[in-house]
């Protein structure tokens, strides 16, 4: 837990959002600035500052995360599939600093790499 962290804040219910889902390990709920018309975050209710961050004693957590993605991504209606997105430090364009996987679909998703 992390006193001032935007997600830990709204993992503990201190910040509204509209949740998706939630257990004793993690958090979801749906981005307040979406770039697709279904576009959440999966979150662990730990702390962890980024992938950067993660290690062995991790791994447990980021393979229920990742399993759990497209039970939720369907439940949301994504049916067809949807794409996983985790920004890693600054480096990798990260903005709030507590792990998340962006879960985004529905409408048209381009190519995210475009190679001429
Ligand atoms: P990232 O750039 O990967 O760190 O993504 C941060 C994401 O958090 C962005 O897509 C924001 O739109 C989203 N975000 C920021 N504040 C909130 C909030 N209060 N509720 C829901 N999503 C948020
Ligand atoms: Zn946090």
């Amino acid at each position: 837990m992390s006193e001032h962290c935007l997600f830990c804040k709204i993992a503990r219910g201190e910040i509204p959002s509209r949740k998706v889902y939630e257990d004793d390990e993690v958090f979801a709920f749906h981005d307040i600035n979406p770039v697709a018309p279904v576009h959440f975050m999966l979150i662990p209710k730990r702390h962890l500052v980024s992938l950067l961050e993660a290690d062995e004693s991790h791994a447990a957590l980021l393979g229920r995360m990742l399993t759990l993605a497209p039970k939720l991504a369907r439940e949301q209606g994504l049916e067809n599939g949807f794409r996983t997105v985790i920004n890693s430090g600054r480096g990798g364009g990260q903005e709030v600093f507590h792990l998340h996987i962006h879960i985004i679909g529905g409408g048209n998703i381009p190519p995210m790499v475009k190679r001429s």
